[in-house]
């Protein structure tokens, strides 16, 4: 159905709610809701009906053993205890008596996903009520494995999205994301959200029309309904009437037109009418993305998010990543490739490889993770060291927050470099290795780690969050995870001016990069790059080739200058 044109009686609701505008700019279709777990768990099966759901339920275990036993395998160093958890989330999933209760309950002809439900639950409520605080956190543990188990049984709910649909939820995850992505949905809106979240940064990547914290959505919403996404102003319209349907297929031509515009300009050289050079590279999240390179042209790869961008538990396999690697940088060639290495914590976990920590975003994240983890570490780096061959790859470390983790991390590749030189094996013997400042003690010391440095990358995302001590998941935290701010802009500038002194290049790579309204400021940093989200690179290559660095610079100085 050509939703553009579709017609509607004028008697609907036209109802407007307000929200944040994430990605994409208009888009119509009819709103679809993303499956609860819970509200698609059906209750009673026939007698006919309990063979095959007894199949589901040992299937189901069995899939999320070989799941935990792929992770504790990857996860093999001595000081490591996430294995150990995976070893233990696997005898509770084998639990004798869990799961003959379980069988029991499909007997009584109660469905698989129901009866999991109903007794992991037992269980759980007896541990939360003991005293032993051990018990209380098996009990989460437990939780999780029953999620885990509920959502695989359930998942093909969540798949069935349909070209036209708007899907509405409370919020959503990076897999939900692909999914809308490869159902070639229309958008979605969601009530929670945050602009930095990787969910949006995913969403961004796929230039999918979408909306967060929308207040009331969910109230107001119903299936079926028809509503028209305007992620350009920030409104969700639901039944709208034809004259408000006819105003925003105007303004979508618009926007497609100016889109199409700009995109003409990507063949020109990046740099200021005065001639300052910043390259405009692109963000990787995900490899699909990777077959629009051509299209929208940039100068190269900026920051590939390793963490996200396979959506595969090979994710920790060393051929596997050789394979992808090797891919992107011939893909690429002769623009170069930052490949960071994989940031996993806070918000961002390949896809059923989660651990708990009480507070993710200050706990084992980026490299701290994988000096803790080093079989995982030495893997990833072989595996670009082996894609290296045309000498286009650089590596990046996030996270740093002292200089003890950039020696280690350097140690490491030293040592993984020695041994590929052992075996003969062929690699860019000279790779750069840049540092990701995305922590306010690495700004504070990135003169230091430029000693040490042979490029810095400002990750503004996490260097916001910890700034202003504003988690960059949470939108009730937005106004506090302030990029409009002196004090950041000041920050960078410094970051800048110290790895200039060293003679090292700086790249911004977070968010704030894409966004317009901070390209004339981020020039006037003297910053060497920019890299954002590929739909974002005509705009933002717009802004720079009409910009006057001088200029900038002034206006940046009397900026910092500003209380606020
Ligand atoms: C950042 O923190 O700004 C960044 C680019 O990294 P990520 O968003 O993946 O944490
Ligand atoms: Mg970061």
């Amino acid at each position: 159905m050509d939703l553009v044109n579709y017609k509607i009686e004028d008697k609907l609701n036209n109802i407007e709610l307000k929200g944040v505008s994430s990605s994409g700019s208009i888009a119509f279709g009819y709103i679809n809701f993303l499956n609860k777990n819970k509200n698609s768990i059906k209750r009673k099966i026939k007698e006919d009906e309990i063979e095959s759901e007894i199949s589901i339920f040992e299937d189901t275990i069995k899939y999320l053993e070989n799941e935990f036993q792929n992770i504790s395998n990857n996860l093999n160093y001595e000081f490591d205890k996430i294995a150990e958890i995976y070893e233990m989330n696997i005898l509770l999933l084998k639990d004798p008596i869990i799961i003959e209760e379980i069988k029991a309950k499909i007997n009584n002809l109660y469905s698989a996903a129901y009866s999991i439900n109903s007794i992991f639950n037992k269980f759980i409520k007896q541990l939360k009520s003991s005293e032993d605080l051990l018990l209380k956190e098996r009990a989460d543990l437990i939780e999780e494995i029953k999620d885990l188990l509920i959502n695989k049984i359930t998942i093909k709910d969540i798949n069935e999205f349909n070209p036209n649909d708007i899907i509405v939820s409370k919020s959503i995850d990076t897999k939900n994301i692909f999914n809308i992505k490869e159902a070639n949905a229309s958008g979605f809106v969601c009530e929670e959200g945050g602009l930095t979240s990787h969910s949006a940064i995913i969403a961004r990547a796929f230039n999918i029309t979408s909306l967060i914290n929308v207040k009331n959505l969910i109230r107001c919403s119903r299936k079926g309904d028809f509503a028209i996404i305007d992620s350009i102003n920030g409104n969700f319209i639901i039944n709208p009437n034809q004259e408000t349907i006819n105003k925003y297929k105007l303004i979508k031509e618009e926007f497609d037109f100016n889109y199409n515009e700009l995109s003409k300009i990507l063949k020109k050289e990046s740099k200021t009418i005065d001639n300052k050079k910043i390259k405009i590279k692109s963000n990787l999240d995900n490899l699909i993305e990777l077959s629009e390179y051509n299209v929208l042209n940039s100068d190269g790869l900026g920051l590939v998010r390793t963490e996200i961008l396979f959506n595969t538990k090979e994710i920790f396999d060393e051929d596997f990543q050789t394979k992808k690697y090797t891919e992107i940088s011939q893909k690429i060639y002769p623009n170069e490739v930052t490949i960071r290495v994989f940031d996993i914590g806070s918000d961002k976990y390949p896809d059923g490889f989660k651990f708990k920590e009480s507070n993710p975003a200050l706990g084992v994240r980026g490299i701290r993770f994988l000096l803790k983890n080093l079989s995982i570490f030495k893997k990833q780096i072989t595996a670009i060291l082996k894609s290296s061959e045309l000498k286009n790859i650089k590596i990046l470390i996030p996270m740093i927050t002292n200089l003890d983790d950039v020696r280690y991390s350097l140690q490491i590749i030293d040592e993984v470099k020695s041994s590929l030189t052992e075996s003969n094996i062929k690699y860019d013997k000279n790779i750069k290795i840049g540092f990701m400042i995305e922590t306010p003690s690495a700004a504070l010391m990135s003169k230091k780690i430029s000693h040490y440095a042979d490029f810095l990358s400002i990750g503004t995302n996490d260097l916001s969050q910890y700034l202003f001590a504003a988690d960059r998941t949470n939108q009730e935290c937005s106004k506090y995870l302030n990029n409009n701010s002196p004090i950041l802009f000041n920050l960078i500038k410094n970051i800048v001016d110290n790895a200039h002194k060293e003679n090292v290049e700086v790249s911004v790579c977070g968010e704030i990069a894409y966004d317009i309204n901070f390209t004339r400021l981020l020039i006037g940093t003297g910053v060497d790059e920019l890299s954002l989200s590929f739909s974002n690179i005509p705009k933002i290559k717009n802004e720079l080739i009409n910009s006057n660095y001088k200029d900038c610079k002034k206006m940046l100085e009397d900026f910092i200058e500003k209380e606020s």
